[in-house]
């Protein structure tokens, strides 16, 4: 039996990522649960990480993902950075080596499973922020357009506010979607038939060689959910958009209706994650769980929401296995008694 010093401080390793100052040579065998507190077990980093007294931004060790995440789902991350510039995600990707590394936009098409991610996770959470003032242009047809650069940490709700301030149309109907827009630009993001690759000119991104590289739209294709690069996405860092004027009150009022749409049919109070599973071909996940019976079913701690049967609420402690069993649960049962394949369109990341 543990005594009270030796559960507090196992809470405090497990939380801290403090792991390595005890020269962890082997799996260390903690409790499930300290104090009711659940903890993950820390293991010895696979990975040895020389080069971070290069980077000026923050790093963390051991650090648990599942704050990041807006499902609160996921073990630890060897190393999290918050890079503070292009300069460090350059010196990480020239220097990591084999190492993996994943993009950590705002985690919230994201669920990290339960022992965590190796290697590096960077996130963008805290940087490239930045979004410049809209360059307006006339085209032959008469009509005013603007150009916006804007910084792939940038939420889309502020940047679909941003556009409506500058009376600019064609991403209203993003004001909703929780991400940042380099997540979105990965995800091809979208509602109510307007997408993010509809109105990218451009992206920049720091390929995984280190180099800053700016795609023109022509080198990209958009796929549902999926924005397709000539080879590895690498890290978004920037983007220009393409935005046409409109009417700002008509603007406003889509994107009023759209929020208060998404209040009524979407759980927005529960921890979740967005859209489970890719619509099928002429129907819509959440309609087809639904009308199979499956809203409300749960395993363990997760559970098919009852407002909305294409989210899957963490109803308080849940584990990325929970999640996973679920997501299974439902593809199983909607192929047995429908013969159709629901495809997950949230990214799982980790081990
Ligand atoms: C309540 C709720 C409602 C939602 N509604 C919608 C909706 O209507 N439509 C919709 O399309 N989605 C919706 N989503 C899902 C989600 O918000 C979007 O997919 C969003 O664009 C993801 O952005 P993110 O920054 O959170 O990315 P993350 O979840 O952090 O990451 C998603 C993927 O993008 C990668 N990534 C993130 N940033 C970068 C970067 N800078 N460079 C390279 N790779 C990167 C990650 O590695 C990961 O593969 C919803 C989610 C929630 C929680």
């Amino acid at each position: 039996m543990l005594n009270e010093a030796w559960k507090r401080r196992l809470i405090h390793i497990a939380h801290s990522g403090m792991g390595n100052e005890f020269n962890l040579k082997t799996r260390m065998e903690y409790p499930k649960t300290v104090l009711g507190q659940k903890i993950y077990q820390s293991k010895t980093m696979s990975y040895s990480f020389p080069w971070l007294h290069k980077i000026k931004g923050t790093i963390i060790k051991n650090e648990i993902l599942a704050p990041y995440t807006s499902i609160q789902i996921g073990g630890p991350a060897d190393i999290l950075i918050f890079p503070e510039d292009v300069r460090d995600i350059q010196t990480i990707l020239k220097n990591k080596g084999s190492q993996p590394l994943f993009t950590l936009g705002e985690g919230t098409n994201l669920l990290v499973r339960d022992q965590g991610i190796r290697g590096v996770v960077i996130s963008l959470k805290d940087s490239f922020k930045e979004i410049k003032r809209p360059l307006f242009f006339r085209k032959k047809t008469g009509k005013r357009r603007a150009a916006i650069k804007v910084g792939a940490g940038v939420k889309m709700s502020y940047l679909a506010k941003f556009a409506a301030r500058y009376s600019l149309t064609g991403i209203e109907y993003l004001v909703g979607i929780p991400g940042s827009l380099g997540g979105a630009i990965i995800m091809n993001a979208g509602a109510e038939g307007a997408e993010i690759g509809q109105v990218l000119r451009s992206v920049t991104r720091v390929t995984p060689d280190g180099d800053i590289q700016t795609l023109k739209r022509k080198e990209l294709s958009f796929e549902y959910r999926k924005t397709i690069f000539p080879d590895s996405e690498g890290i978004i860092i920037e983007a220009e958009l393409e935005l046409e004027e409109g009417d700002r009150p008509e603007i406003q009022n889509a994107m009023d209706q759209q929020l208060s749409h998404r209040a009524q049919r979407q759980p927005l109070t529960v921890p979740n994650s967005g859209s489970i599973f890719k619509n099928p071909e002429g129907d819509t996940a959440g309609r087809l769980i639904e009308s199979l019976g499956l809203k409300g079913l749960t395993v363990g701690n997760a559970g098919i929401s009852i407002k909305h049967a294409n989210f899957i609420v963490n109803k308080g402690g849940a584990t990325a296995s929970e999640v996973t069993r679920l997501i299974e649960h439902v593809q199983k049962e909607v192929t047995d008694r429908t013969g159709i394949k629901l495809q997950t369109e949230i990214v799982i990341a980790g081990e």
